[in-house]
């Protein structure tokens, strides 16, 4: 089970961020108390209660847009509360959160936001240089206009995010766009990986960011179309390497011991 977003049949191309706006409960904040004629009814709430797929997708949202941070402890009790739903059901969701290794969890403490480690850090990368090569062969292998399309729609989003200086918007499309290429790439597997090892870069990122660091830098997004679009496999296979270079050269992950750099920090 997923969220089976590489079947999900997405005409507008532009990932989750579309997903989202199409769901307009997910965009609420938090949901409506039930009253206590409410609470005798679930059958008749059934259809407005959040699902496992909407909560997963606000919890991966939120965590995307760096809104929430590695580390934090997901309660079961206060998130079945501000969702309105059942524990069971938050239950469910930090499973699959777990499965894909997102959300750690400990008996006895509870779930918390998973804090990747420098070498699963690495692994992340180095698992990202094998795939997303692979991801580029594939699309343009099954290359269409529409998809060309879509990519440069979701680049356009980015764009329009960066000069409105919505930062948690750039973050999360520059990630997306990622699983978007894998996504009309077409291997549905791939997809789902890319999903995941996105997400834990999001949160390696969040958590060995240099301080001039920036996720993906802006102008290598639309590059890498470019060299899709002229079916230049090997341009765009290079261009990717880079960017992933770039991305992983602007964290602080040589830090290996654990402990901060003060000298970098306090002095001017
Ligand atoms: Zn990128």
């Amino acid at each position: 089970m997923g969220l089976n977003h590489e079947h999900d049949h997405d005409p507008s191309g532009v990932g989750a961020a579309a997903r989202i706006a199409r769901h307009p409960r997910t965009a609420r904040a938090k949901p409506a108390p039930m009253s206590a004629a409410e609470r005798k009814l679930p059958a008749a709430r059934a259809d407005r209660e959040s699902s496992v797929d909407e909560i997963y997708e606000r919890i991966y949202v939120a965590i995307l847009e760096h809104r929430l941070h590695p580390g934090t402890k997901l309660g079961e009790e206060k998130m079945a509360d501000i969702f309105g739903v059942s524990r069971a059901r938050i239950r469910e969701v930090l499973a699959r959160l777990a499965h894909e290794q997102i959300v750690e969890l400990f008996p006895q403490r509870g779930a918390y936001v998973a804090k990747p480690s420098i070498e699963q850090a690495r692994d992340v990368f180095e698992a990202r240089r094998l795939i997303e090569p692979a991801v580029l062969r594939r699309l343009v292998e099954t290359l269409t206009p529409d998809k060309i399309q879509r990519l440069r729609q979701h680049v356009e989003l980015e764009a329009d995010a960066r000069r409105r200086g919505d930062k948690r918007a750039v973050i999360r499309l520059s990630g997306e766009f990622h699983t978007v290429l894998a996504e009309l790439a077409g291997n549905s597997a791939l997809a789902r990986t890319m999903r995941e090892l996105c997400m834990l870069t999001c949160l390696t990122i969040f958590l060995y960011d240099a301080p001039t660091a920036q996720s993906c830098r802006d102008d290598e997004h639309q590059s890498i179309i470019d060299a899709v679009a002229k079916r230049d496999r090997a341009r765009a296979e290079k261009i990717m390497m880079d960017h992933l270079d770039h991305i992983e050269g602007s964290l602080q992950l040589d830090n290996a011991n654990g402990e901060a750099d003060l000298e970098a920090i306090f002095r001017p």
